[in-house]
């Protein structure tokens, strides 16, 4: 007599019928929570009943999905970050959108796995590649990788330049068969992401050289010749320069060409931080602040940034694609590639340091497609108009003051508190700024610029209205009011 079949278990539905009702009832919600968003704060803060309910335990058994879903919707979607709100200025990051939240709901359905393979999904992630050095007037002969952010994708670059300039065989020997100290320079006003790179890569923090910045918070190019200099004559080993385009505190810009050109003299890799500002250059009021940028050997940008794509998309691009796939390719007896079907196309896993990877490039193939670049490039234009607009308002105010030039998107200020003693303007500054946050007004960050303490408005966000900025600065000086009278 035959064994009874093993009763064997899937996650596909009982009910499709049943299924498909609720995904439609999920999708008009998603779109009436997006068409209502202007209405709602942009944060809040949670009660415990809600905090308890990510304290549970991992369940044994089933629930319901229209269950499940009912937590979703009462504990999670009421108290997001607050980032795709109008009113949400703080950090840097994008505003998301609904084209790129359906792509990435329709990749997670076609599922495919971007180490690679001959499939459609590892084209379209490799076009989007292509539009992004398109985008940047790099060149089509370079290589390039889509990463989890802008702190991948700088990674990336730097890991490149540190094999390329190490003198030795890293792969093979490592770090400590390095004969000269390695030496990167950046300003001081380069993000922190830098310096966990630095750290990772083995080649210790003290390796990234800070150079002062200038007044307008860009690089000191005369002083980091004397650094390069410096350091030869030391004998360190001048590997790499990193440039900024677009600084996480105040937006400032080096000067790339500049930059370039040192990195031509000097022999050096030249990697471009572009998270912020890399996107300028398809901005037509405004792309010039950026032309240089091109000339880089290696370059990051951030398309859930300024793309605002969903969380996460960043990409490497690298000027040298044998030297890209130098870095990281490794073939295993696993991963070889066939001469026909799905293996016969390069891995694109040999191009970073993932094997899966995720299919990111679907939902800023889909925006793209469905704006074309030139809206984005306005829409760029638009943000940093809106921060001069902020910047007026702000000068224009006796008890505010502006702290950093407005070059783009990013406006640094405080407020002048009387006696201008730092401890009680900083202190009065992080009140409002937790006010606004806690009466749902908006969401701003602050910073220490050259130690003065400011508010930081930083405008990604393609839903932001001038009258949201004016509102801003409304609610800062009644906040301001309130709080001194309270000191
Ligand atoms: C945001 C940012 C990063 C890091 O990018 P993530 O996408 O957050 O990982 C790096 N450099 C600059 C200048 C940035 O603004």
């Amino acid at each position: 007599m035959d064994a009874p079949a093993p009763r064997e278990e899937t996650l596909d539905p009982e009910d499709w019928g049943e299924t498909e009702a609720l995904s439609q009832q999920i999708v008009a919600d998603a779109v009436r929570y997006l068409r209502t968003l202007r209405e709602r704060k942009p944060w809040q803060a949670m009660p415990a009943t809600v905090r308890n309910i990510f304290a549970e335990p991992v369940p044994h058994g089933p629930s319901s999905l229209p269950d499940v879903y009912r937590s979703v919707t009462e504990n999670l979607m009421p108290y997001p970050m607050g980032n795709i709100h109008p009113r949400f200025w703080s950090w840097y990051m994008g505003s998301s959108n609904f084209t790129g939240a359906l792509a990435d709901f329709l990749a997670a359905v076609q599922g495919s796995n971007l180490g690679g393979g001959n499939h459609a999904a590892a084209l379209l992630d490799q076009q989007v590649v292509g539009w992004c050095k398109q985008m940047l007037g790099f060149p089509a002969s370079a290589s390039g990788t889509l990463e989890s952010g802008g702190s991948m994708a700088n990674f990336i670059g730097l890991t490149v330049a540190r094999n390329v300039k190490a003198g030795v065989d890293v792969r093979e020997q490592g770090v400590a068969a390095i004969p000269q100290k390695l030496r990167f320079y950046a300003s001081d006003q380069v993000h922190s992401c830098h310096r966990k790179a630095m750290e990772a890569l083995g080649l210790g923090n003290q390796a990234l050289r800070r150079i002062p910045s200038d007044a307008d918070l860009r690089i000191d190019i005369k002083a980091l010749r004397l650094a390069i200099a410096e350091d030869r004559a030391n004998g360190l080993r001048p590997a790499c320069i990193i440039g900024t385009a677009g600084t996480v505190n105040s937006g400032a810009i080096d000067d790339l060409p500049g930059l370039a050109a040192v990195a031509a003299e000097e022999d050096l890799w030249l990697h471009v931080d572009g998270c912020i500002g890399a996107l300028i250059a398809i901005a037509p009021d405004n792309g010039r602040l950026v032309a240089g940028i091109e000339r880089a050997d290696s370059i990051a940008l951030d398309p859930h940034k300024w793309l605002h794509a969903p969380f996460e998309v960043g990409c490497a691009l690298i000027r040298d694609p044998g030297a890209h796939h130098g870095t990281f390719a490794v073939t295993p007896e696993y991963l070889e590639q066939s001469p026909r079907g799905l293996a016969a196309a390069p891995w694109l896993h040999e191009y970073s340091l993932q094997t899966t990877r995720a299919f990111r490039a679907l939902k800023v193939w889909m925006s793209i497609k469905e704006h074309g670049i030139d809206k984005f490039g306005r829409m760029i234009d638009q943000n940093i108009a809106q921060a001069h607009f902020l910047s007026d308002l702000i000068d224009a105010e006796p008890s505010l003051e502006r702290l950093t030039p407005t070059s783009i998107n990013i406006v640094c200020f405080s407020v002048r508190a009387e006696g201008g003693d730092p401890a009680v303007t900083k202190a009065i500054n992080v009140e409002i700024m937790l006010r606004l946050q806690e009466e749902g007004i908006a969401m701003l960050s602050d910073t220490t610029i050259r130690g003065r303490h400011c508010l930081r408005v930083a405008i990604a966000n393609h839903r932001t209205r001038r009258e949201d900025l004016s509102l801003l600065v409304r609610e800062i000086v009644r906040l301001q009011k309130s709080v001194s009278e309270a000191r």
